[in-house]
Parts: structure tokens; sequence; C-alpha cells
């Protein structure tokens, strides 16, 4: 089952797998952020009410617990026919059942928006978080005018966090052409939200925006008004792939769903939030309306898989509104009640946080999933092993046809060195829960090229074992390609060539590398010099840091999580291009020992001794409290082999980083002090960060390592 959309109805369904396994279900979620933002709470974080952690769904961490993979991607075209996702960063993705909750876009299919302008859309809501940042800028570059094209109740929410944000320097106009014309508005609402427009002096203006120019807007009555920024905050409409899509849509585009949520003309389909367009009962786009569709989506999700009917989604007529107005006040609108007060502030606070904490995890809730079975499940063989648990030969000879014109499986390959003697190396990592496959792909390579560069070679060949879950037909498709999709993208880099393979299915999925390497330079670990200085290539923390989000920490976010992930997939080869040009003829890289283990192998070889001065500049996450509280299963190894050489205040803070077992962790590089200014000058061009300085080798002393106080 593929979710496209971290939505308000999609993310429903997986806090119900979060409870809840379906044996033979694999659940893949494609969504463009890391975070899903939750629109009811979007104006009170533009008014700095709410913080961003409070206003988001961490959906990595969703996934994670509710035993799904997640995709950080976009999906850019949908081929019913073939079940098939194209994505703009990673392979296709085949589908069994999907479900579609991607939201809307702001329409602005009329309006003639010039590239000098300053212009942004409010929907989808997720963009206009991410474009905050530069809306501040502008403003802040005393850029005063703002208009809001949109006329409907979101223009004059958004217009009063705006004008809190800001305080009293901005001139905010709305403009659109009707004014509040929500057919559930009573009377008294409307007139209070102009009378607090008018408090608060944001104008009003009818008209028709015909197009947008750096400095003003023309109307179709030929009218410019100024303006220095312009917010689109008009009607939904939809994104391109869903409209290019074999679909059945409505006359604007919205895809057609009958009462179940099911595609009118796809039964394995389901659409919610503003995507859709119930038949005969067409409603307006909101949240509220996502989330209320979600409560059935998740159970007629359950219902299909299971082979049971669907439950019918009955729209309300009408629905509760509350809207932010000032500091702790909302507006409530619902049937002819209107009433503007502080109670209803905090009952739209008590509902929103009543939602958003149902995707906040406290533990790992997978151990007390209750079990269900797909439809054909009892069906299935049991996986006998007597096959050795192969990947079908179809699966292979498919995959391999889309890589190469030979299909035909050799027994072995050539592969060519320019010398007698080879560099080799092996590693294995296992597939982290939840993680993109194509990421771990790319991380594998990564972290096994690492042996090579550290040696002074260069990579020429590999050989891959891929351990894929049980799974047949388009989950086996998927993870054999996402993974070797995966290595190749880095494999192609270098130009290394993938000369066999073998794949087997497991419990515990993962990546076996064999990498041979041709030795370019001479490195070892005996020749580090006194006064040699000891940089690392990136920061450390990747054992203590998965281990804290894999237990459902609070100190860490999705975002969080995506620095993490951006660390993983960083590669060292131009750092050791670097170190090399700068003479360097002693490095090695940080892998599940820990840097503590590495420098000693080099102090011990090389008959010196190292001391360390270590900040926060050598972790990822600046949060110390994480590394006390967090750590990793091989730490507790790591520190019983390494302690006794190494002299440390019992309170140093960064203690533990000493011991943390790394994946595809960085370079430990030793340069002569003369080329200081060269490596760090070469370092910095030839990659977007600095080498971090930790230390030097001084005269061999007791203990192989001593840290600064
Ligand atoms: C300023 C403002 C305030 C609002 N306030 C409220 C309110 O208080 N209450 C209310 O009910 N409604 C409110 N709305 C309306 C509300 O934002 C939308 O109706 C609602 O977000 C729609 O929910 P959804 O689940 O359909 O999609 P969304 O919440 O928009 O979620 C769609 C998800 O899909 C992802 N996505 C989109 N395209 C792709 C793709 N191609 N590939 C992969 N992923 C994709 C997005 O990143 C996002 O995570 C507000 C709107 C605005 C503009």
């Amino acid at each position: 089952m593929v979710l496209i959309g971290g939505g308000h109805a999609n993310v429903q369904v997986l806090k119900k797998l979060c409870m809840n396994n379906i044996k033979g279900l694999h659940t893949i979620l494609i969504s463009e952020y890391f975070e899903a933002t939750y629109s009811g709470m979007t104006p009170g974080y533009i008014h700095e009410d709410f913080s961003k952690e409070e206003i988001s769904i961490d959906l990595q961490r969703l996934c994670f617990n509710a035993g799904a993979t997640f995709i950080k991607d976009k999906v850019i075209k949908l081929d019913t026919n073939h079940q098939e996702l194209q994505l703009q960063n990673s392979p296709p993705v085949n589908y069994d059942l999907l479900s579609i909750n991607t939201g809307s876009i702001s329409d602005a299919k009329k309006i003639h928006i010039k590239n000098s302008s300053k212009c942004f859309f409010v929907k989808p809501i997720s963009s206009l978080i991410k474009n905050l940042n530069q809306i501040d800028q502008i403003i802040r570059n005393k850029e005063k005018k703002i208009t809001i094209i949109g006329g409907g109740v979101a223009s004059y929410e958004l217009a009063f966090s705006l004008k809190r944000r800001y305080e009293s320097h901005l001139e905010i106009t709305i403009l659109g052409k009707k004014i509040l014309k929500e057919k559930n508005l009573n009377k008294k609402t409307k007139n209070d939200l102009k009378k607090i427009a008018k408090n608060l002096n944001i104008k009003e203006h009818t008209g028709e925006v015909i197009s947008i120019s750096e400095k003003y807007l023309t109307l179709n009555s030929g009218d410019k008004i100024d303006c220095d920024l312009t917010l689109v905050s008009t009607g939904a409409s939809i994104e391109s792939w869903l409209l290019e899509s074999n679909l059945s849509k409505n006359e604007k585009g919205f895809i057609r769903v009958n009462n179940n949520l099911l595609s009118i003309n796809n039964k394995n389909i389901f659409v919610t939030g503003d995507a859709c367009s119930l038949e005969n009962k067409p409603k307006p786009k909101s949240g509220v309306m996502a989330v209320r569709q979600g409560e059935i989506l998740k159970e007629n999700i359950f219902l299909k898989l299971i082979g049971k009917n669907l439950i019918k989604f009955k729209p309300q007529k009408n629905w509760l509104y509350l809207i932010g107005t000032y500091k702790n006040y909302a507006l409530l609108n619902y049937f002819f009640l209107s009433f503007h007060n502080r109670w209803c502030w905090k009952l739209k606070v008590w509902i929103d946080k009543n939602f958003i904490n149902n995707f906040r995890f406290t533990n790992n809730l997978q151990m007390n999933k209750r079990s269900f079975e797909l439809e054909n499940f009892k069906n299935t063989k049991m996986y006998c092993q007597g096959c050795g648990s192969k990947v079908s030969k179809n699966t292979l000879i498919n995959y391999l046809k889309k890589t190469s014109d030979n299909i035909y499986l050799k027994d072995s390959s050539i592969v060519n060195n320019k010398s007698l003697q080879i560099l080799q190396t092996i590693d294995h990592i296992k597939l982290f829960s939840s993680l993109n496959p194509f990421d771990f792909g790319k991380i594998s390579y990564l972290h096994s090229q690492n042996d090579i560069l550290a040696a002074g070679g260069e990579v020429k060949s590999l050989s891959v074992s891929l351990g894929m879950p049980f799974s047949e037909n388009s989950v086996e498709k998927f993870y054999l390609e996402y993974f070797m999709e995966g290595i190749k993208f880095e494999a192609d880099k270098n130009h290394c060539v993938i000369s066999s393979g073998h794949s087997y299915q497991s419990q515990e999925p993962g990546i076996t590398l064999t990498l041979n390497g041709e030795i370019e330079s001479n490195v070892s670990k005996n020749s580090a010099k006194v006064g040699d200085l000891i940089y690392l290539s990136k920061p450390l923390g990747t054992g203590y840091l998965l281990a804290a989000y894999y237990n459902n920490s609070k100190l860490l976010s999705g975002s969080d999580f995506e620095k993490i992930l951006n660390n993983l997939k960083k590669g060292s080869h131009f750092t050791v291009k670097s170190a090399r040009n700068s003479g360097s003829q002693t490095m090695t890289d940080i892998s599940g020992f820990g840097l503590s283990s590495h420098l000693i192998d080099i102090c011990l070889s090389s008959n010196l001794s190292s001391e360390l001065i270590l900040s926060s500049d050598i972790l990822i996450n600046l949060n110390i409290e994480l590394l006390k509280k967090f750590q990793s299963t091989g730490f507790k190894n790591n520190q019983r082999s390494s302690r006794e050489y190494i002299q440390i205040s019992e309170n140093h803070p960064l203690k533990n980083i000493l011991f943390d077992p790394q994946t595809n962790g960085p370079m430990l590089i030793t340069i002569n002090e003369q080329n200081q200014k060269k490596f760090e000058n070469y370092f910095s061009n030839k990659t977007d960060i600095k080498p971090i300085l930790i230390g030097r080798f001084i005269d061999k002393l007791e203990k192989a390592i001593y840290v600064n106080e």
C-alpha cells in the first residue's frame, strides 16, 4: 500500500497501523517534507503562539511506529495502467493499493505573475511555512505593503496573524473578487471579522487581480494597487500530475470519489482531503473536512485489505469554525451561534492539541499491536527456506533488463586491474526501520567506500549481497530496485563497476558490500608525527542520535532526523582528496568502534600520544542532553575496549562521543602543521563544510589520548 502525501487523512491511517499489524502488508508513505503541517494551528504558529514542532507531525517517526517506509519525495506522475508512480528524485514505485491525500495548491491560473514580484502561495500550507523565513526577510527589509489575494476566512485569519507577527508597521489589504462569501458563516461572524480587521487597520478591497508586478497589482478594471509583497490565498486548485492522470475528475479538476472515498473509476485508489470531490455532495475544502474523511479512510483501508464491506462517509452540512483573532482570542461560528471570546481560543487550542497529540510517541508502540491478515494472505505459502530464500528470478531479470542489455546471469565476472595488488574490504549494515531503501543503498556504499579511501585507494568494483524483507511481486521489486539504485547512484560517481551480486530474503534486511580498490597513494597508520594536526571531516553522533530517534525521544524532531540523514549521506571522496593533496599519509575512517578506538590505533602504530580539545563543533546535534541520555548498542563494548587508553574527566560533557559507533562516519585525518592552510582551503572549496580540528599528536606518554577539561 502506498500513501501519497502526509495530509490530515493519511496520517490517521498510519496512526492506526501503529496499533495494528496487517500480516503480508507493506506500507510506504511518500511525502514532500519530513514534517506535515497541521492547518488549524498554522496561524497560531505565524503569530508565534506555537513552535514549529508543536504544529508539525514528524512523518519519519510516524512511519517508524507504524512499521512503514518513509520516502521524502514528490510524486510527479501517476500511471494507473501500470500502477506506477514516478518521483522527482527517487526510482519509480509500484502500488497495489493507493491513498492520495496531497491537499491543494492556490489557484493562480488567471493571474500573470512577473518574475520580479515578491509573491508567495499560501497553499499548500506546508510551503507557506517553508517560505516564512523569506517573507520575514522581505518585511524586515522595510517592505511594508502586503496584499492578501483571496477574500475567504483563511485570508482574514492570515491577516490577523501577520499583523501580530510584524506588529504595527505593516499595511495589509485583503483583496478578493468576493469578500467573505462562505455559506456556513453567519452574519454576526462576518460582521465581527470585518470589525476586527478594521480595528487592526487591515483594509478590504473588492476586485479581480490579473497581474502581479514588483511594486503593484493590476486589477481587471485597470486599477493599480501599490504592494511590496503578495500572498495568494485564492481558492483551491489541483497539481498537474493529478490533472494529467486517468482518474475521473470534476469540472475543476478535483478527483471524483464515491461515498467510500474511492476514486469513481479506480477501485484501488482512495482520495481524501482537498484533492477529492465527493460525488453529488461537494463541500468547501478545509482541514476539518480532511480530518473527518481520515476517520473513515483509516477504517475503509483496513476493511478493504481484510476483504470486508466498506463504510460510507457522510459529510456534515455545517461544522464548527474557530478563527484565531487577537492574542488569546478566537471567533466561534456554528450555525447561527457566534462568539468572540477568550474561551473560544482555549477551546480551539484544546481541540487542535488533542488532534496533534495523537501523533506524539512516548514509547515504542510496535510492542502492543493487534494482528490482522490480508484478505488472501492465508493462501500464500509459508517461507520454507529450502531455496535459500532467494529473490525470484523474474524480479531480478526485470531489474537487470532496465540497467543493462546483458540479461544472462553470468556465474562470475572479470575485473581488470592495473596492478597485481588490490585493496579489498567487506561491510554489512542493517536497514534502519522506516528508512527509504534508496537512501540506505547510498549510505551503505559510502560506509564501505571509507575503508578503501582510508587505505589510500579508489574503489574500482564491488560485489553486493542484498538481504531483503520476505516479500513477493511489487514489494520484492521495490526493495531490489531501491537498494540497487541507491548503491549505483554513489558507485557511478567513482566509475565503480558492479561485478556480481546475490540476494536473499530475511527478517533483518540489510546490505553487504565487498569493495575492491586500486592503491592511489601511500597511506599507513604508523606515519603520524609529533605536532601533526588531527581533523574530522564531518561531525559525529549517528549512533546515539539514531538510538534516541528510534526510542521516540522528544528531544529530536523531524528536521533533526533530516540533519542526521544528510550527514549519513555525505561521502568522504573529496575530503580524502583534500587530505592527500595536502600531503597527509595517515588517516582512518571512524566506524562502529568509535572515535577513540580509531585514534588509539594510530597513536599505538605511530608510537605517539594525542591531545584533544573537544567542543560541541564535533556533534551533529548540539543538544548535549541527548548525548548523556542515549547510547547505541555498541557503545558499552567500545568503551570497555578503549577506556584504559584515555585520560578524560568523569564530568566531561562530551565524554560519550568518544565511544559512539558511527555509520558512514567521518574520516580522521592527520595534517602536518605547515600544510594547515592549504588543507583547510582545499577542503572547503571541494566540499560545502569545513574540516573540524580536534587536536594534535604529542610525544608518547602513558595514555594514548588526553582530553582537555
Ligand atoms: C492560512 C490558512 C489557514 C487555514 N486554517 C484552517 C483551519 O483553521 N481549519 C481548517 O479546517 N482548515 C484550514 N485551512 C485549510 C487547510 O489548510 C486545507 O484545507 C487542508 O490543509 C487540506 O488538508 P489535506 O489533508 O487535504 O492536505 P494537506 O494538509 O495540504 O497535506 C498534503 C500533504 O501532501 C504533501 N504533498 C503534496 N503534494 C505532494 C506530492 N506531489 N508528492 C508527495 N507529497 C505531496 C504535502 O507536503 C503535505 O504534507 C487553512 C488554509 C490556509 C491557507
